[in-house]
């Protein structure tokens, strides 16, 4: 027995085939079809979205849409690659009705729309909500660093400037002093006469003159680092505590399907100061309250607060502080608080007393607790504290009400734990799964672009898993039926 045989490369097709007989009635490019169909191009502001009758007829965004959509269901981000695609890909001809746009249309398309894909992934989101598949009751929030398009050597703090600049002043006082010394300037096996070591001063004195340009412009703009590529993009520590030149992309997820309701890029290097402000989106975006979930790293006092007072409710771990010396044993969760005599009881058994309250730009942010006289002849003292007049423990001015909220997610901590299941769904899918870790575009605005196909893509796929392509068609016609009416 031979093996299965295909078609003869060279036999004509006595019947007409249809490129539609390759796809399956349950392939998602029939649901892409459908869905972007669906959609108000014009109300959502793409380019070209009412075709001109002057000149040479442009390309339909709706078809440029689809095949970025499409690419990005399939590991296909970039343009060239979805160019490629367009002319060998069975899925993407019969998408595109055989449709070539060169790399240049596609990437042009993604410039130039980035407000309106923006508001495709909005758009689908209310259509999930449509759909009844948000469950509106708990919503984990957590950022995620996404690498941006800047290499580490092309950022730069001031103290790495710094750094640079000392490096060169030297460079150039040691090839000086080799000038004038009419001696070699290195002591390898090459001896750069006076001609090179010249034109070594001057490429060394360009460098320099271009580091001294980014020093001035930082301290102009205010700014701690600068990068030259990404402008926009920041150094920041990722999960494995490498550091890179990344954004920072806010999430907020829904527990019932893991999908993601919001999200915002920023370019703050850790999670501080965003909870409140991501949760009141939702909050404006439901019309009601719900659960929060955060780890750590949104454990602010004031956000907390901001978001009771709006009815929410939150379960946040809370933030340990270290005490400096690194011995777990003597960290602030260490220290029980007495109210009624407002006092700390340390881990040796010694009160410490209310000293005075403490400041920062004028405000009150604690009160400071010490007991130095018993902290002088402690045995511990090495462990608990670096300072030599011993341990001052500081109260936050809110500390009472990070208490009850410590309480709260204690009490629920079953509900807590669902926080990492539900938020690093989409993460894992994207980064991990589709090997979107890193962004292709440049600056804030491209790059929300980006992530908000990259999260439609995510929903769309999670909406596919769970209703099936027949449904999904299915609804979709309906909602397109009922837009007509
Ligand atoms: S050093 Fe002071 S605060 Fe620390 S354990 Fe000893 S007595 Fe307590």
């Amino acid at each position: 027995m031979g093996y299965i045989k295909g078609h003869d490369r060279y036999q004509t097709t006595l019947f007409p085939e249809t490129i539609d007989d390759y796809i399956t009635e349950n392939n998602q490019v029939r649901v892409i079809d459908v869905f972007i169909d669906s959609l108000n191009v014009v109300a959502l502001g793409f380019t070209h979205a009412i075709p001109c009758n002057l000149g040479r007829p442009a390309y339909d965004p709706k078809d440029l849409l689809k095949l970025y959509l499409y690419g990005f269901l399939n590991r296909i981000r970039s343009s060239r690659r979805l160019e490629h695609e367009a002319i060998r890909n069975i899925e993407v001809i019969w998408l595109l009705k055989k449709l070539r746009p060169d790399f240049k249309t596609i990437a042009d398309f993604r410039k130039d729309n980035k407000k309106a894909l923006t508001k495709v992934f909005r758009d689908f989101t209310k259509l999930c909500d449509e759909w009844d598949l948000l469950g509106k009751e708990l919503v984990a929030i957590d950022g995620s660093k996404y690498r941006a398009v800047n290499s580490r050597r092309n950022n730069f703090s001031k103290k790495k400037l710094d750094r640079h600049i000392q490096y060169i002043n030297e460079k150039i006082e040691k090839y000086m002093d080799d000038l004038d010394a009419g001696d070699e300037a290195e002591k390898g096996d090459r001896k750069p006469d006076a001609e090179e070591i010249h034109k070594r001063i001057q490429e060394l004195k360009a460098r320099k003159e271009k580091y001294t340009g980014f020093k001035q412009q930082l301290e102009d703009s205010g700014q701690n680092e600068i990068s030259t590529t990404d402008p926009d993009a920041r150094l920041m520590c990722n999960n494995n505590n490498n550091v890179d030149v990344s954004y920072n992309v806010q999430t907020t997820v829904d527990g019932r399907h893991k999908l993601i309701a919001d999200f915002k890029v920023t370019t703050k290097p850790n999670d501080l100061g965003e909870l409140d402000n991501m949760a009141l989106r939702v909050k404006k975006m439901y019309g009601k309250t719900f659960t929060v979930l955060a780890d750590k790293g949104y454990y602010k006092a004031t956000d907390l607060k901001r978001c009771v007072e709006n009815g929410l409710t939150t379960y946040v771990t809370k933030q340990i502080f270290s005490n400096g010396t690194g011995d777990r044993d003597f960290y602030l969760d260490r220290f029980q608080y007495d109210k009624e005599k407002n006092v700390y009881l340390c881990p040796a058994g010694k009160e410490l007393h209310y000293s005075k309250p403490r400041k920062s730009k004028g405000k009150v942010i604690g009160y400071d607790y010490n007991n130095f006289q018993a902290c002088s002849n402690c045995t511990f003292k090495e462990r608990c504290t670096k300072s030599k007049k011993g341990r001052v423990v500081c109260r936050h001015v809110d500390q009472d009400f990070l208490d009850q909220i410590d309480i709260q997610t204690e009490e629920h901590f079953e509900t807590y734990k669902l926080r990492q299941m539900i938020v690093e769904h989409p993460f894992g899918t994207i980064k991990r799964g589709w090997g979107a870790y890193y962004f292709l575009t440049k600056g804030k605005n491209s790059v929300s672009a980006e992530i908000a196909l990259a999260y439609l893509s995510y929903n769309f796929k999670r909406v596919l898993n769970i209703l099936g392509a027949e449904e999904m068609i299915r609804r979709l016609k309906v909602r397109g039926e009922l837009a007509l009416v």
